[in-house]
């Protein structure tokens, strides 16, 4: 059997993430992954958006590793000219209601050490975006968008710059953890067995599937698994906007709102709908409820103007219904494997998180 120092299962932006800082630190690292290339799977289906780190409970993960996330994402895309831009982003209210609500989301970003959030009048939100209609919003001016694949390219390159191996078209298919390490069997048309020092299962969607096929670790240690696609509509023609614009809230989502892409053009999702099986096709009869929820700060929106675009998965770790969900991060003092790091339920803002996630479990397992 081959031994490897460090295998990381999973080449999505986390994995690639983590990668990276493993052969940055000077450890051996294999990153083994089942698709044809790397980053196809959600860090390719999402919304490309740098968060600020807004709306997550203070103290959790989600608000650490996004907050610090997003101020070494822009470091790091600014060092390397890598696609971004610092565009900001629009938290609009259309009512009374939500125009109260407003002082209370600053105020919880501010707690999370976002600190830089505008309360702006309802002309002074229109002076930025004449198209919206609102009667108060908030600015959010260290949001922004990304260019995801060109960021990925980069973690991937500096990985293997320091060593590191890509294997595609191998999927983890099993193991077991022995003393001697973390033993590993891959499928595909060359099936290996590995054993490693130190195996990260950084799977996405398959996080929680894996972890049950690794004989020995405690499953009461391995959380529950739902789907909830997200759905995308496009605008066809031109947009009037150059900040994102979010509605306030609702309870469970963060509504219908418009994300642009470094081209310009805009879309609007994702919605919520509840998955058992991975298809990312796009019902078009989704798009009708869509509509309404965007003329409340959008009225200018034309009939007929969207088109179902593209859809991405969210890797829940609660069911639906249940409170909202943190990033569950396991090393060896959590679930007393040696050896062994599993990253589950990396929904958003897992992209923006990225950089502070691998820093994170490179220092888990450096302790
Ligand atoms: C609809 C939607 C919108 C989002 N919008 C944003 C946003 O705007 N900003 C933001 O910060 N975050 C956003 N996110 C979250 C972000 O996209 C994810 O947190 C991030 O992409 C997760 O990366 P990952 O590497 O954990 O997972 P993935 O990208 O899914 O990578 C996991 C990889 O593991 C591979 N794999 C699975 N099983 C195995 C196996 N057994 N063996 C080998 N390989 C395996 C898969 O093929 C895949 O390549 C969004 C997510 C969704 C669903």
């Amino acid at each position: 059997m081959e031994e490897v120092d460090c295998i990381v299962a999973g080449a999505g932006v986390v994995g690639l993430a983590i990668a990276r800082a493993l052969a940055m630190s000077g450890r051996e690292v294999v990153i083994l992954e089942k698709a044809e290339s790397f980053g196809t799977e959600t860090s390719a289906r999402n919304s490309e958006v740098i968060h600020a780190g807004i709306y997550y409970p203070h103290g959790s993960l989600m608000a650490r590793f996004c907050v610090a996330g997003r101020r070494a994402l822009y470091d790091y895309l600014e060092t390397r000219g890598l696609p971004h831009r610092r565009c900001g982003k629009l938290i609009v209210a259309t009512d009374a209601d939500e125009l109260e609500k407003l002082g209370g989301i600053r105020a919880r970003a501010a707690r999370n050490g976002v600190d830089d959030m505008e309360l702006l009048s309802a002309a002074e939100a229109r002076a930025l975006e004449p198209a919206v209609h609102c009667t108060g919003a908030l600015l959010s001016p260290s949001t922004g968008i990304i260019d995801s694949h060109a960021f990925m390219l980069s973690l991937l390159g500096e990985a293997e710059d320091h060593g590191a191996m890509l294997a595609c078209h191998t999927p983890v298919v099993g193991g077991r953890v022995t003393a001697q390490g973390i033993e590993i069997e891959t499928g595909g048309a060359e099936p290996m067995k590995l054993r490693a020092r130190l195996f990260i299962n950084a799977a996405g969607l398959g996080a929680p599937a894996l972890a049950r096929r690794l004989e020995g670790f405690p499953a009461a240690r391995i959380p529950g698994t739902w789907w909830a696609k997200g759905n995308y509509f496009t605008l066809a023609g031109r947009q009037p906007f150059s900040r994102l614009i979010y509605p306030v809230p609702v309870p469970g989502g963060l509504g219908t709102h418009l994300t642009l892409d470094l081209g310009g053009q805009a879309r609007f999702g994702p919605d919520v709908e509840w998955v058992e099986e991975i298809d990312y096709e796009v019902d078009p009869r989704r798009g009708d409820s869509f509509y309404a929820a965007i003329r409340r700060y959008w009225p200018g929106l034309p009939d007929d103007a969207l088109q179902p675009a593209y859809s991405g998965i969210r890797p829940k770790i609660v069911p639906p219904g249940a409170p909202g969900q943190d990033f569950m991060i396991e090393g060896p003092r959590d679930h007393g494997v040696e050896g062994l790091v599993n990253l589950f339920g990396i929904e958003s803002p897992g992209l923006t998180s990225s950089l502070a996630i691998a820093e994170h479990v490179a220092w888990m397992v450096g302790q």
